[in-house]
């Protein structure tokens, strides 16, 4: 029952083993949204069934909610995490079924907002994703940022984990 989190998985934009990633530098504040497969995370989309998985579940709460064991900023900009946000239906007993989930397809997602405050913005020069050392299931991260009044996109992955805001 647990065969769609394996392998490869097509729905809309939601592709297992891939996430996006929106960064937006602006002034002294860093905005860094993720959305991403909970089978990235977890390895299953669906309410936890047992101690093992609502364990996963715990586990991946606690790393996400770590700004600091997530991101490895560059140490001169002094950015300081100010808020971390997560969303995703397996948080909320309800809306997520034992089967798939609440919603029809049976896929469900995980959103998380990062906003760092950073004494010196003009020195960011570089962000590491640690998410594919921490998570087995994430491969590929594509990122598009805004900072300085330009446009950047760039694919993430453990070969190359680090994004450059050069
Ligand atoms: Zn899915």
């Amino acid at each position: 029952m647990y065969a769609h989190a394996h392998g490869k998985h097509v729905h809309g934009r939601h592709v297992h083993g891939e996430a996006e990633m929106n960064v937006v530098l602006q002034d002294s504040e860093l905005l860094i949204e993720i959305q991403s497969p909970l089978a990235n995370l977890t390895g299953f989309e669906h309410r936890p069934l047992n101690r093992q998985q609502a364990a996963a579940v715990e586990n991946m709460k606690a790393v996400m909610k770590d700004a600091d064991r997530v991101f490895g900023l560059t140490p001169d900009a002094l950015c300081a995490v100010r808020s971390v946000t997560l969303e995703s239906a397996v948080f909320d007993e309800k809306s997520i079924s034992d089967k798939g989930a609440g919603k029809e397809d049976g896929h469900n997602s995980l959103s998380a907002q990062y906003l760092f405050a950073c004494e010196n913005p003009a020195r960011l020069r570089s962000m590491a994703v640690h998410l594919f050392a921490l998570f087995d299931g994430m491969h590929v991260i594509k990122v598009q940022a805004v900072s300085k009044g330009r446009q950047k996109a760039a694919a993430l992955d453990a070969q190359r984990p680090t994004f450059s805001f050069e």
